[in-house]
């Protein structure tokens, strides 16, 4: 991948902007600086590699170079687009899951922001808000996607095992056009985000329905539940053991099969 393939590849698409980078510390800090200094909407910032990489906290997010894809998409949220910000993790999440089943793959959504082929982690999400006083002015879509398997880091380094989608596929891909699926998807899904299709459509995918679970939350004891389905506004219902509704609201949580 570089510039001007991928120029190539996504001219069919309305881009506010496009900004390419060999190397550079995180995609997510990229658009964050660009969304403040008046990018359009769906301006994209992607890289072939990233030092800096983040997941969630300090959590570090792997795009080693020639390997992978890093991405930020700017979305500037449209007037229908206001009452639902909270689905745009769905958002990205539903328009990755698409972009796998359009290669033929059978992703599920590790709640809130992973995507997962076969049990193990592929690609990650890190959706990040610039405000403009109590209005998001800009969202801005980080993904990390493992394409080819020398992007898969090393297992010893990760709490919960990972793949590729070459890996996967057993043969080989353009990150452009990979890119390029997760774009058209995120166009159409951004049409239905205010939709309760999309919440059922983001529910379908979920990975671990009706498997019991732990999800920890900072130093806070974990919560034990089996996984229902989501809330109107992305959160995740589990059942307690007694069988009662449990709402999990997006933050600092981690999604693990009960052990
Ligand atoms: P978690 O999945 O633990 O809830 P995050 O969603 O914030 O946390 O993702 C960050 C975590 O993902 C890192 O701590 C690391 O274990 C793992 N990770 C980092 N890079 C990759 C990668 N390229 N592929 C798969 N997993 C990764």
């Amino acid at each position: 991948m570089n510039e001007s393939s991928l120029k190539k590849h996504l001219a069919k698409f309305n881009l506010g902007g496009l900004r390419y980078f060999d190397s550079v510390g995180s995609t997510n800090d990229e658009a964050l600086a660009w969304a403040a200094s008046g990018a359009k909407d769906f301006s994209l910032v992607v890289a072939d590699e990233q030092t800096q990489g983040r997941g969630r906290l300090d959590r570090k997010w792997f795009t080693p170079k020639g390997s992978a894809i890093a991405m930020s998409l700017i979305l500037r949220p449209s007037a229908p687009m206001r009452p639902h910000l909270s689905r745009t993790v769905g958002l990205a999440a539903l328009s990755l899951a698409d972009a796998c089943l359009r290669l033929c793959l059978s992703p599920k959504i590790k709640w809130p922001n992973d995507i997962l082929l076969d049990g193990k982690k592929t690609a990650g999400i890190l959706v990040e808000t610039v405000w403009s006083g109590y209005e998001a002015d800009s969202l801005v879509i980080g993904m990390g996607i493992n394409v080819e398997t020398e992007s898969v880091p090393p297992s010893e380094s990760l709490k919960f095992p990972a793949t590729s989608l070459e890996g996967m596929l057993g043969s080989s891909l353009k990150r452009e056009e990979v890119i390029s699926l997760v774009l058209s998807a995120v166009i159409k899904w951004r049409e239905q985000i205010g939709s309760d299709g999309f919440i059922k459509a983001w529910e379908d995918q979920l990975a671990f329905r009706g498997e019991a679970v732990q999800i920890q939350s900072g130093a806070e004891s974990s919560i034990y539940g089996v996984v229902d389905g989501l809330e109107s506004d992305g959160s995740l219902r589990l059942r307690d053991e007694h069988d009662k509704s449990v709402v999990v609201r997006f933050g600092d949580v981690s999604l693990r099969p009960a052990a």
